[in-house]
C-alpha cells in the first residue's frame, strides 16, 4: 500500500513536529551481562552460550561489574544523576530469540536519570533532555532463510543464534524534543551523531550502526502550532544516521497527510525500508502493563558506592564537543569548516595527520579533497582507504618543501592507494619529483618561448596574462614535473 504524503515544506507550515529517540547501545564488555560468555561479533552461531544466557532451569545470573561501570560513564557524560540504589526488573514477553521468556531490564528504577546532551543544529544549540539511561540484556537473533527479503514473510524456515543473547545493552531515552520545526529530521540525525561520538570517546562501545551495536527507535508526532502534542509513532531499529533523518522526514510527510484528511494517527511501531526511505505499519504499541514488570528476584540491588562514581567521573575524557571547540581554535577554522571535517568522518584522521607533522590546512585539504573523492568513487569510508595519516603528512611535507607539486602529489596518492609503498619510495621509483634544476627549467622555458614567438611578443607588449600559455607549454614538456610558479617567474624575467 502506498501512503499519501504531503510535501515536507508544506507539512511544516501547518504542523509542529515533536521527536524523541530511544537508542540501544551494545556495550563493548569482554563478557555478557549476566554470565561469563564472550561477546565477539561474527562468531560461529551458538558458540558463545552457556546455561545462564540460554535460560536453562536452575542457572542464576551474576551482574557484570564492567557493564555497570560503563553505564555510569555514559550517565555521567550525559549529565545524569546516578542512582544510589536501583534494581533490575523482569520484562515478560515471548519472542523466539529470547530463551528465558523474559528479559532482564530496568523499569521504574533506572541507573541514570535526568540528564542532557547539547547538539549543534544549523548554528543553534539544541539541548536534548535525557530522561533515563538503563541497562538490560540483548536478545538473540532470528535468521529467516529462503525468503527474498530476509524477513519472516516468504521464508522457508527460521534459525536462532543466541550468541547475542545476554550482551549488555544500554538504552538511552530522550525527553520529547520540541521547537525544532523544519530542522527536526536533521536534529534527530545530529543527536544520534553526537551521541555516537560521545560513546566512542568513552570507550564503552564500538558504536557500529551497520553491525547493530548502536540502533535507534525514532518517535515522531505532529500537531498544529499551540495544540497539545499529537499521537506518536515509533520507527524501530533504524541503523544508519541518514535513515534516522529520513525516518523523521517520512513520518512528518505521512502524518501530515493523515491529519489533513481529518484522520487520526495510530500509535504503533513502524518499520523503515532502507532502500526507499519509507516506513510501513508494524504492530500496535504495547502498554507497559502488558509486560508485567516485577523486580528481578535472582539479582541483588545495585548500589554503586559514591566514591566509585566520583572516580569514574574524574576519569571521563574530554567530550567530543569540547574537543572540537579546542581544535577549532588551534586550527583556526570556522564552525562550518569544522562541520565539514566532522561530516566527512575525517576528524580523527586530520588530528593524526597534524600530529604526524602536517599543517592543519594541508591535512584538511587532502582528506576533504582528493582523498574524500577517492573514498566516494570507490564507495568506501575515508578510514578504510589504504593510506595512513603519516603517509598523508609526508606527502604534504614533500609539497611544502617543493619536491612535489599538487599534480605530482596526486600521482603519489594514487600509488600509495595502489599499495606501491611509502611516498618517498614512490617518488624515487617513479621519478616523480619536481624538476627544480634551474638549468633544465631554463632550457624548457627558452624552448617554449622559441616555439611560441607570437605569444612571446604579446607578453613583451605587456599582456602578462598570455604567460599562462607558455607555463602550460613548459608543464607539458616536463610532464607536469615543473614548479609552475618558478616557471612563470623565469618567463617574465626573460620577456619583461
Ligand atoms: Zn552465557
Amino acid at each position: 500500500m502506498t501512503e499519501t504524503l504531503i510535501p515536507f515544506a508544506e507539512a511544516i507550515e501547518r504542523y509542529e513536529p515533536v521527536i524523541g529517540l530511544e537508542t540501544h547501545v551494545e556495550l563493548g564488555t569482554r563478557t555478557k551481562m549476566f554470565c561469563g560468555c564472550v561477546t565477539t561479533f561474527g562468531a560461529e552461531p551458538n558458540s558463545q552460550t552457556c546455561p545462564v544466557c540460554l535460560g536453562l532451569p536452575g542457572s542464576l545470573p551474576v551482574v557484570n561489574r564492567t557493564a555497570i561501570e560503563y553505564t555510569i560513564r555514559i550517565g555521567l557524560a550525559l549529565n545524569c544523576t546516578i542512582a544510589e540504589w536501583c534494581r533490575f526488573a523482569r520484562k515478560n514477553y515471548f519472542y523466539p530469540d529470547m530463551p528465558k521468556n523474559f528479559q532482564i531490564s530496568q523499569y521504574d528504577e533506572p541507573l541514570c536519570t535526568d540528564g542532557y546532551l547539547d547538539v549543534e543544529v544549523n548554528g543553534k544549540t539544541v539541548r536534548v533532555g535525557i530522561e533515563r539511561v538503563h541497562l538490560e540484556e540483548d536478545t538473540g537473533k532470528s535468521l529467516h532463510v529462503g525468503g527474498a527479503t530476509g524477513r519472516i514473510h516468504g521464508a522457508e524456515y527460521s534459525l536462532v543464534d543466541y550468541n547475542r543473547a545476554g550482551i549488555p545493552l544500554v538504552e538511552i531515552v530522550t525527553r520529547p524534543v520540541t521547537g525544532t520545526g523544519e530542522d527536526a529530521p536533521v536534529a534527530a540525525r545530529l543527536y544520534v551523531t553526537e551521541l555516537r561520538d560521545l560513546l566512542r570517546s568513552l570507550g564503552v562501545s564500538d558504536v557500529r550502526m551497520e553491525e547493530g551495536s548502536l540502533r535507534c527507535d525514532v518517535n515522531t508526532s505532529l500537531a498544529p502550532p499551540g495544540a497539545p502534542w499529537g499521537t506518536r509513532t515509533e520507527t524501530k531499529n533504524v541503523n544508519s544516521l541518514r535513515s534516522v533523518e529520513r525516518a523523521v522526514e517520512f513520518e512528518i510527510e505521512r502524518q501530515a497527510a493523515v491529519l489533513d484528511a481529518g484522520g487520526r494517527v495510530i500509535q504503533e511501531t513502524r518499520h523503515l525500508h532502507e532502500d526507499t526511505g519509507t516506513t510501513t505499519s508494524g504492530r500496535s504499541k504495547e502498554e507497559a502493563q502488558d509486560y508485567r514488570y516485577f523486580p528481578e528476584p535472582d539479582l541483588v540491588p545495585v548500589a554503586p558506592p559514591r566514591d566509585w562514581v566520583e572516580q569514574i567521573r574524574a576519569s571521563l575524557p574530554e567530550a567530543p564537543a569540547k574537543v572540537r571547540a579546542r581544535l577549532r581554535a588551534e586550527w583556526n577554522v570556522s564552525a562550518l569548516e569544522m562541520d565539514a571535517i566532522v561530516n566527512a568522518g575525517a576528524l580523527d584522521l586530520v588530528v593524526q595527520t597534524v600530529a604526524a607533522g602536517a599543517s592543519p590546512a594541508d591535512a584538511r585539504k587532502w582528506w576533504l579533497g582528493e582523498l574524500s573523492r577517492r573514498a566516494h568513487d570507490t564507495g568506501t569510508e575515508l578510514t578504510a582507504l589504504p593510506i595512513t595519516p603519516a603517509q598523508v603528512a609526508r606527502i604534504a611535507e614533500l609539497v611544502a618543501a617543493g619536491t612535489l607539486n599538487d599534480r605530482l602529489a596526486r600521482d603519489v596518492f594514487d600509488a600509495v592507494l595502489a599499495g606501491e609503498g611509502d611516498p618517498d619510495a614512490i617518488v624515487e621509483a617513479r621519478g616523480l619529483a619536481v624538476v627544480s634544476d634551474e638549468g633544465a627549467l631554463t632550457a624548457a622555458v627558452d624552448e617554449a618561448i622559441a616555439a611560441n614567438p607570437e605569444v612571446a611578443a604579446k607578453i613583451r607588449d605587456g599582456k602578462i596574462a598570455a604567460a599562462g600559455v607558455l607555463v602550460g607549454a613548459v608543464m607539458k614538456a616536463t610532464r607536469g614535473k615543473a614548479d609552475a610558479a618558478r616557471v612563470r617567474e623565469l618567463i617574465l624575467e626573460r620577456l619583461t
